[in-house]
């Protein structure tokens, strides 16, 4: 039966959506519901009601689900930064574990049992992992100073000095900054009429050095607040020397306080950072390791949020790609080269391309850092760079220069693409360099997937898939996938009878196999539309749609218009609604 806007429903909860919400069935209709958890028996109102399912507000849990737990964090409903904190650890970890091995079979046919599925690699505690937080720094309703994070979808800030995913110094930290606004009058940041000073509070700590930096982005130019400036006499509400030097008196005193910086951000946009620093007190960078590689950690740089967990996953990394001594490795999407420095210590050589020229820089000097010179790294798209690359070493490997030979006939390829997975094009490259493993490291199992669907038909099989969970609490995670070379001489040749008996394929089999194969009805984006502003409760563009259905490499038979898209092209969709549309097209079983 259907249902209608504020009815009340009673349903049991049974699977999980892609943003962390309940999914139940209330006489056959579905009804997504926010803060429920699997086995959860609640009431909710519905608040928007298609014909086929709806979406609810959680009214009361009528029966808690024996996975449901007390969340850690007073905030967590409102900060929406961790989606199943009210879910046990283990809970948790088995509903990542099947969402990788729904998408591995539904979206990239593999069958069951064809591969080996390892259990996932869980936290050892989910708590206190995060190794960097940004805090907006603003004022709340009552006009009182308050950092913490955004509410919802709002520029809103809820005060919350202590994440309970960051560090246990965070909290000090920020009091002690506030303290000295106070103090001192410096304003934060507004957003609205651009005045006011601090925008937001950086904080990065390491996990093996206990080192922490501090980092105030301020509203200023670079050369506004420079030493020269400081050494004026002091004026209340303006950074100067002095000013400044009462707060790092204070910081300066938290035991491993290693690097104060201030960054110069005047922009009017979301972006936290601006693209110079200065070093008010210490290094301008702290100390960490990855392994037995260390790194260099500027404000600007990127560097993994939970060093723990991506140890284990470059481990696993490595061993996939028993990498023993004498091996050419590329290393595609390498960021600051963290996966290109932990093979080279093993393999002859080792080639990163990356598209971000800082990070490239970053994983020069990381070498550097680290003795370490058998490594090569380009700038630029992997889907360019790589087939450029190809292209140009072919006619002297063929003309016998070994190492143009060895440098496009690898024997291992590792990528770890972003939430978009690989483009076609250099899925191909990868297969015409036939090297004889690839290691597939991904944020979004869903591209994965389809990523391995391509690498299946050819000429690749999947051997195994190990889940890690790098962000306890929230509902992403983290896959390995060692796929090998099939080989020609491993062909066998099989005959097949039909029919009925023992050793026979029955026909009824096979016509169930056709059926499951036949072409899907069309998904329109009509559907796609109806079903987000259902469940989500925003529109979708069309051109957003077709964009996501392009980089999933589905079928775009009613595309829109050429002039919709030139209109558009030059915009993305958000996370969010890339988020919400490829739940869509999996919910009409488009991918
Ligand atoms: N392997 C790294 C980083 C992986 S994150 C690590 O473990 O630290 C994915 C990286 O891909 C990011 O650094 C991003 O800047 C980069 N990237 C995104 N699109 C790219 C493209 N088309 N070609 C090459 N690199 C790209």
């Amino acid at each position: 039966m259907a249902y209608k806007k504020d009815d009340l429903v009673t349903l049991t909860i049974e699977d999980i959506g892609a943003g962390g919400e309940g999914i139940g069935k209330a006489d056959g209709y579905t009804v997504f519901v926010k803060d429920t958890v699997i086995g959860d028996v609640v009431e909710a109102k519905i608040i928007k009601a298609k014909k086929n399912y709806g979406y609810a507000r959680l009214i009361r849990v009528v029966k808690p689900s024996d996975v449901r737990v007390e969340a850690v964090c007073p905030v967590a409903k409102q900060c929406g930064g961790c989606q199943l904190q009210h879910m046990s650890y283990e809970a948790q970890l088995r509903f990542k574990e099947k969402l990788v091995k729904n998408n591995v079979e539904r979206i990239g046919g593999l069958r069951e049992g064809s591969y080996v599925l390892e259990p996932i690699i869980g936290m050892d505690s989910p708590f206190r992992y995060r190794n960097k937080a940004q805090y907006p720094v603003g004022y709340n309703r009552e006009n009182e100073l308050v950092c913490g994070f955004y509410a919802g979808r709002t520029h809103y800030i809820v005060d919350c000095g202590d994440c309970v995913l960051g560090a246990e110094e965070n909290a000090e930290i920020l009091e002690i900054i506030k303290a000295w606004m106070k103090e001192e009058n410096i304003y934060a940041y507004n957003e609205e009429t651009t005045s006011g000073i601090i925008r937001h509070i950086l904080i990065r700590t390491a996990c093996h050095t206990d080192e922490i930096m501090v980092c105030l982005i301020v509203n200023a130019n670079e050369g506004d607040y420079r030493y020269a400036s400081w050494q004026e006499l002091p004026a209340k509400g303006e950074l100067n020397r002095t000013v400044m030097g009462k707060l790092v008196d204070k910081l300066s005193l938290i035991s491993g306080m290693s690097s104060i910086m201030i960054n110069y951000n005047t922009k009017k946009t979301n972006v936290i950072l601006g693209d110079t620093c200065d070093t008010l007190w210490g290094r301008a960078y702290i100390e960490d390791y990855i392994g037995n590689i260390k790194y260099q950690i500027s404000p600007l740089s990127f560097f993994q949020v939970n060093p723990q967990q991506t140890e284990k996953l470059y481990n696993k990394v490595l061993e996939y790609a028993s990498v023993k001594g004498g091996e050419t490795v590329w290393d595609l999407y390498c960021g600051i080269g963290t996966i290109s420095l932990f093979l080279a210590g093993m393999a002859k050589k080792v080639y990163g391309v990356e598209i971000v020229p800082q990070a490239i820089e970053d994983a020069r000097n990381n070498a550097k850092l680290n003795g370490i010179n058998n490594a090569e790294f380009f700038v630029g798209k992997a889907e360019e760079v790589v087939p450029a690359f190809y292209d140009k070493m072919k006619a002297a490997a063929a003309a016998g220069d070994m190492e143009a030979s060895r440098s496009i006939n690898p024997d291992v390829i590792v990528v770890d693409p972003p939430r978009k997975g690989c483009e076609e094009s250099l899925l191909e490259t990868i297969i015409a360099m036939s090297p004889e493993r690839i290691v597939y490291v991904s944020c979004d199992s869903a591209t994965l997937a389809r990523d391995l669907k391509y690498l299946e038909a050819n000429g690749y099989k999947t051997e195994r898939v190990q889940p890690v969970d790098q962000f306890g609490h929230t509902v992403h995670v983290e896959t390995v996938v060692l796929l090998s070379h099939k080989k020609p001489d491993s062909h066998i040749n099989i005959k097949v009878e039909f029919g009925e008996g023992e050793g026979k394929v029955p026909l009824k089999a096979i016509s169930e196999r056709a059926e499951a194969y036949k072409p899907k009805e069309r998904v329109t984006y009509k559907m796609i539309k109806e079903y987000i502003e259902a469940k989500y409760g925003f529109k979708v563009h069309t051109a957003y749609i077709a964009e996501v259905k392009r980089d999933l490499g589905l079928p775009m038979y009613d595309a829109p218009n050429a002039v919709e898209e030139l209109k558009w092209q030059r915009k993305h969709p958000t996370a969010e609604k890339v988020e919400a549309i490829k739940d869509a097209l999996t919910h009409f079983g488009a991918i």
